[in-house]
């Protein structure tokens, strides 16, 4: 197959859809890690077409929805109070912090701004000398290497009015932190393709050998999340446990060895909070020491307090798979992408954002 239609050729996904039902004797709870791949399997029906002994758990692989709240409230702050240029990508600005989001304090008139890449915020520090530039570098291991490389062009012009707020997550860690949780029911794994591409496969076969449980790395279209399916049921089936690429088009075993040179450069791994889950060690990772006049977060003093999470929204269940969107109280009523309550209902890789958009009513699997 060589082109996108092809990933999405409805008689190639009827085969899978056909297959599937075939080979699934019993129930199995699979999570898909990825807020894209769960997008993908909300948008294309596919949830509905599966069997119903197929229950698709959506996993933490939204990066904005598992931003700390308090990170949000210090972008908020260097905006508002630091008069910093705060530059982050679109998706993060609706999200709410413990009182506005940072869309409203751009409103209120705080210098707030869309960028679509980091280097973009360089190019801006360079351009106003006498204001600091501060890039909210929130994401996994996919846009780690182009925030990372900001940090290493700001070096090399010799900025001294750039820095990054770092938010970055890593998706191994938090895999084997649901595993090792003792209310686990994820018996398989979708792994995320785009992640794989940058990282390769040697992290994910110590948590397949430690958990017994396996791991297929997928793409996004139709035909990869389905054909990923049918190679994990036929595993778990089979009582198997192994890693399997079937996006090996894009994905190789060593991943892409110049981004990850460039990540080493600038990160260290560190533990981090997740929104809704908590703290995982050794699961995101930090500016190092070397480099920390680029690190927001050393550079400036921001003391504010630690906000509590809202009562109302049950986004940290939502994101460890233990409630469907559709079973939020809020969900629709409350919650929608106008007014949201939560993260998973801003971005555009968030569960309860895929749900609202395009799920029908009574269509979805019930967790
Ligand atoms: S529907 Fe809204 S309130 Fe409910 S979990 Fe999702 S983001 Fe939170």
């Amino acid at each position: 197959m060589k082109y996108l239609t092809e990933y999405r050729d409805a008689d190639v996904v009827e085969k899978y859809i056909n297959e599937l039902h075939k080979i699934t004797t019993q129930h199995w709870n699979i999570m898909e890690v990825c807020g894209g791949q769960t997008h993908s399997l909300v948008k294309n029906g596919l949830l509905s077409m599966m069997p119903d002994k197929i229950n698709m758990i959506h996993g933490p692989g939204c990066p904005v929805c598992v931003t700390p709240l308090n990170l949000i409230d210090k972008a908020i702050y260097l905006a508002e109070e630091k008069n910093v240029i705060l530059c982050s990508f679109g998706d993060m600005l609706r999200v709410p912090g413990s009182k506005k989001s940072l869309l409203e304090a751009k409103a209120n008139g705080a210098d707030v701004r869309i960028l679509y890449s980091p280097l973009e915020a360089v190019k801006i520090a360079k351009d106003n000398p006498n204001r600091e530039v501060v890039f909210f570098a929130v994401g996994f291991e996919t846009t780690a290497p182009a925030n990372a490389l900001s940090v290493l062009h700001a070096a090399r012009e010799g900025l001294k009015n750039y820095s990054i707020l770092t938010s970055h997550v890593l998706v191994p860690p938090a895999m084997e932190a649901i595993l090792s949780d003792d209310t686990n029911i994820v018996q398989g794994f979708l792994g995320a393709g785009h992640v794989c591409t940058i990282m390769g496969l040697e992290e994910y076969y110590p948590i397949v050998e430690n958990y017994k449980t396996p791991i297929v790395v997928t793409g996004f279209e139709p035909v990869d999340l389905l054909q990923g399916i049918v190679m994990l049921i036929k595993q778990l089936e089979k009582g198997e446990y192994k890693l399997e690429n079937q996006y090996s088009r894009v994905v190789n075993e060593n991943g892409n060895e110049a981004a990850r040179n460039i990540m080493e450069q600038v990160f260290e791994t560190s533990s981090r909070e997740w929104r809704g889950i908590g703290t995982i060690p050794y699961s995101g990772f930090d500016v190092k020491k070397e480099l920390e006049q680029f690190d927001a977060n050393k550079k400036f003093t921001i003391n504010i307090p630690k906000a509590e999470e809202s009562k109302e929204c049950i986004a940290g269940e939502v994101l460890r798979g233990k409630k469907k969107p559709n079973q939020c109280p809020m969900f629709g009523t409350k919650c929608t992408p106008t007014f949201p309550l939560g993260a998973p209902m801003v971005s555009s890789e968030g569960a309860c954002a895929a749900y609202y958009h395009f799920s029908q009513a009574g269509e979805l699997q019930e967790a």
